[in-house]
């Protein structure tokens, strides 16, 4: 199959495209390398562009052949959307509805989109299923939701069949070492204890230690990178197979606390950690832990490193080799 991966040089993104190589798949990159990376394109076919320039992806779709869309390019910090929402709905929900209308015109009805927890908003249980109201507290978390809900628009309307997968705490990197995380500024917990580990920054912040958690500190659900590629081929398959658009919950359910995080990776790198403690950083909720049993029975998805211990021994193959 030809999949273009827009966001193919961003984090997971560049994932994908490695694993959609491995598996024998065309690739094409879209990416306007404005969080991505040249050197994290590592295959494939390559165009840079913009989500927001309709002619160019009017010319990409005719000069490619392409059978699914897979779409990563968004922004994704909390806070920062809360300071620049015109800058998370425009990039996240315009710019998507663009290329989902430049699709319906060219007639390619597969789309498999990049969802979050953060559609769910403050928790009203856990584990989270794909049941839990929708009440998103920040601007990333209503883009996303407003795709989710566009996306059901367009199948009725134009007949594209998407599947939103709502990522938990993407974490980890590629086992070969070839592929990790960078983002600029780093704002995510594990690569920020790693930088601490090899030395890159001083000390670990840990914001909040007074949540109703066992330990005080808020509690997430890593995947790892990998496991949420194979998602994503699992989710083409059925997409194509059953032609029936669908949202799965993707989170290995179970809950590792900041302060355990931060202990695994003192045992896995064997170096000591500062930590300070400081205050509660704005929107986080106390616990967030994916139910994903429906992308485990109707998709087959069985994640393989769901162990806090191996995510971040990827990690930090990856914060030692690049750095
Ligand atoms: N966190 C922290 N210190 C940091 C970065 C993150 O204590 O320097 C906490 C953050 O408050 C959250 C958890 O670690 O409870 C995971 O945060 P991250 O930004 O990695 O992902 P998010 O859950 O926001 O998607």
């Amino acid at each position: 199959m030809k999949i273009l991966v827009v966001g193919g040089a961003g984090y997971i993104g560049s994932h994908m495209v490695k694993c959609l190589l491995r598996t024998g798949h065309d690739v094409v990159i879209f990416d306007n390398l404005s969080k991505g990376y040249r050197d994290a394109i590592i295959g494939g076919v390559f165009v840079e562009g913009d989500l927001a320039d309709g002619e160019q992806l009017d010319r990409l779709f005719k000069s490619h052949d392409v059978d699914v869309v897979m779409h990563f390019a968004s922004f994704i910090e909390v806070a920062e959307s809360v300071k620049e929402p015109a800058r998370y709905y425009q990039n996240n929900f315009v710019n998507t509805q663009n290329l989902l209308d430049v699709m319906v015109e060219h007639g390619i009805g597969s789309f498999i989109f990049s969802s979050t927890a953060a559609v769910f908003g403050e928790p009203q249980y856990t584990p989270i299923d794909e049941a839990h109201p929708k009440m998103p507290i920040n601007p990333y978390g209503k883009s996303k939701l407003m795709v989710e809900q566009l996306l059901a628009d367009y199948d009725t309307a134009y007949g594209i069949k998407s599947v939103s997968l709502r990522y938990f705490n993407a974490a980890g990197a590629d086992p070969d070492g070839e592929l990790g995380e960078r983002h600029n500024p780093e704002t995510h917990l594990i690569p920020l204890v790693l930088q601490v580990a090899s030395g890159r920054r001083d000390a670990i912040s840990i914001f909040g230690n007074d949540y109703d958690t066992p330990d005080g500190t808020c509690v997430r659900d890593y995947i790892h990178v990998q496991d949420l590629c194979d998602a994503h081929l699992l989710a083409v398959n059925h997409l194509l197979k059953t032609r029936t658009s669908n949202n799965f919950n993707l989170g290995n359910g179970q809950g590792f606390s900041v302060q355990q995080v931060i202990d695994c990776v003192a045992n896995v790198t064997g170096r000591k950690l500062t930590v300070r403690i400081e205050e509660r950083r704005e929107g986080d909720p106390a616990v967030l832990v994916a139910d994903a049993k429906q992308a485990r029975s109707m998709l087959g998805w069985n994640p393989s490193m769901p162990d806090l211990e191996i995510i971040i021994e990827t990690a930090w193959r990856w914060e030692q080799s690049f750095f």
